[in-house]
């Protein structure tokens, strides 16, 4: 994709501070990060979402996410760290070129969590069974 901006940043066209890279995968550093060491995990080609990444890609994505992660964990000295991703714009997601982010963190970074809802009497059975008939394995 020519205007997509990691496209440009695989193709060398816009620098980036890079963590890894290999044939399939290219990790480099968040330019506005959640908290210091935030990285970005991406494949080389172009899929939008995690649904378009094809398997043995997610495969190996997926595996430099965990090395990056240790990476992360032990060279910023954090305790914890999230691995999290965002699919499609009304999830949050801003480049349409799919991304791992791997958001080091401290218990005391002031971050929140996503609230937690409840379910009504009966509606978790209900819920169960419409993902269930759309589960393809
Ligand atoms: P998302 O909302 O999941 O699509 O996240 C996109 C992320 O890409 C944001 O956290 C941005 O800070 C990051 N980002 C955008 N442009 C660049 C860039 N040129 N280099 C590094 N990170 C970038
Ligand atoms: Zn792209």
């Amino acid at each position: 994709m020519s205007d997509c901006i990691f496209c440009k940043i695989v193709k060398e066209e816009v620098p980036c501070s890079k963590v890894y890279e290999d044939d399939l995968v290219l990790a480099f550093l968040d330019i506005n990060p959640v908290n210091k060491g935030h990285v970005l995990v991406i494949s080389k080609g172009h899929y939008e979402t995690i649904l378009d990444i094809p398997d043995d890609v997610l495969k190996e994505l997926i595996l430099v996410v965990k090395k990056v992660s240790k990476a992360v964990k032990e060279g910023m000295n954090v305790r914890g760290f999230n691995v999290t991703m965002n699919n499609y714009k009304e999830a949050g997601q801003l480049v349409p070129h799919a991304h791992f982010h791997i958001i080091p963190r401290n218990g005391d970074d002031g971050l929140k969590a996503w609230p937690s809802g409840v379910y009504s009497d009966g509606e978790i059975d209900g819920v169960l069974n419409k993902i269930r008939d759309k589960l393809v394995v």
